[in-house]
């Protein structure tokens, strides 16, 4: 038995560290305030059929009256690569966009960057990699270098136009074809991405692989050697540690994550990926821990029935089917 100090002391090690977290204050240190970065229009909606334009607008709509700081609105990629991405321009000329809100368009590539840029409206464009060769090429068929250069024509793009671009890093926590991806090797490719202008780096858990201490020694990688960089993390629930994941990323000073509308979407191209983190469950534990996300849970919650009418079948977010809290 290990030994504890005060002689005759026998309680379980379990024991010892619920007396401590009872006789501290509760809850343990966590930002006061979090953005959550809705990207249900984008994220959630290209795994789904497509939807007509107004469905599209609708949702978007709706999620621009929640409250939420930013919303991945929509994509310029190929509608030959995923069509229910067409017709994004009609959609985004169509959408109400609410004043304090800070919306994205994702980008492939220089064509897709400058499509954006044409459209306007757009307070960052978020260009997209993977972290690993193995999922880069099965998801845009090119080695991860051949990957950074056409992220270095989005960031060209970008500083011409004057609108900041981030950088989405996909399998950063784990690879479905390769396996291990270290944190060094996904800091360095951060590292580089900021040498060459990137105003943000968001990091995917594509396949759901993270748990609590991957996150914790993800972030201090990235603290220990990008320490002002804005970092952005995007969980899936493959394998139910989502919200674990969240939370361990509050813990250790992350202040923005990604969310989906009802848990819509995951990558098309990762089987078994789908189950974004569903924002209304993240706005309910956060706002209940005393976590303020500035979103009108209500409004989200409506939001989330919109989204489940539109697609035409359940969502995996569980507070629709459990409810809030009521007091
Ligand atoms: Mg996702």
């Amino acid at each position: 038995m290990i030994e504890t100090g005060a002689r005759g002391d026998r309680a379980s090690a379990p024991a010892r560290a619920a007396a401590a977290l009872a006789a501290e204050p509760i809850p343990p240190p966590l930002p006061s305030r979090v953005t959550i970065r809705e990207v249900g229009p984008r994220d959630g909606l290209q795994a789904e059929a497509p939807l007509p334009i107004e469905a599209r607008v609708r949702l978007l709509d709706a999620l621009s009256g929640c409250g939420l700081g930013k919303i991945e609105a929509v994509s310029f990629v190929s509608p030959r690569a995923v069509p229910a991405m067409a017709g994004v321009a009609e959609v985004w000329a169509a959408a109400s966009r609410a004043p304090g809100v800070a919306y994205s368009a994702l980008v492939p590539n220089r064509r897709g960057a400058e499509a954006a840029a044409e459209a306007g409206g757009f307070a960052s464009l978020q260009a997209f990699l993977a972290a690993s060769d193995g999922y880069n090429r099965r998801n845009l068929g090119k080695t991860v270098e051949e990957s950074v250069a056409d992220v270095a024509e989005v960031l060209e793009v970008g500083r011409d136009a004057g609108i900041p671009v981030e950088v989405s890093i996909s399998s950063a926590f784990g690879d479905p074809v390769e396996g291990e991806v270290p944190p060094s090797r996904v800091v360095g490719l951060a590292s580089r991405l900021t040498d060459l202008g990137a105003a943000g780096v968001s990091l995917g858990d594509t396949t759901g692989l993270a748990t609590p201490t991957r996150v914790w020694e993800m972030a201090v990688a990235f603290a220990d050697r990008l320490p002002g960089l804005a970092l952005n993390l995007h969980f899936h629930d493959t394998r139910g540690t989502a919200m674990a994941n969240a939370l361990a990323a509050l813990e250790v000073g992350v202040t923005e994550l990604d969310a989906s509308v009802g848990g819509l979407g995951g990558s098309p191209f990762a089987p078994g990926a789908g189950g974004n983190l569903a924002t209304e469950d993240l706005v309910a534990m956060l706002e209940d821990m005393g976590v303020a996300t500035g979103v009108d849970l209500g409004r989200l919650l409506s939001a989330a029935r919109l989204a489940e009418e539109l697609v035409g079948h359940p969502v995996p977010g569980r507070l629709l089917r459990a409810g809030p809290r009521t007091s």
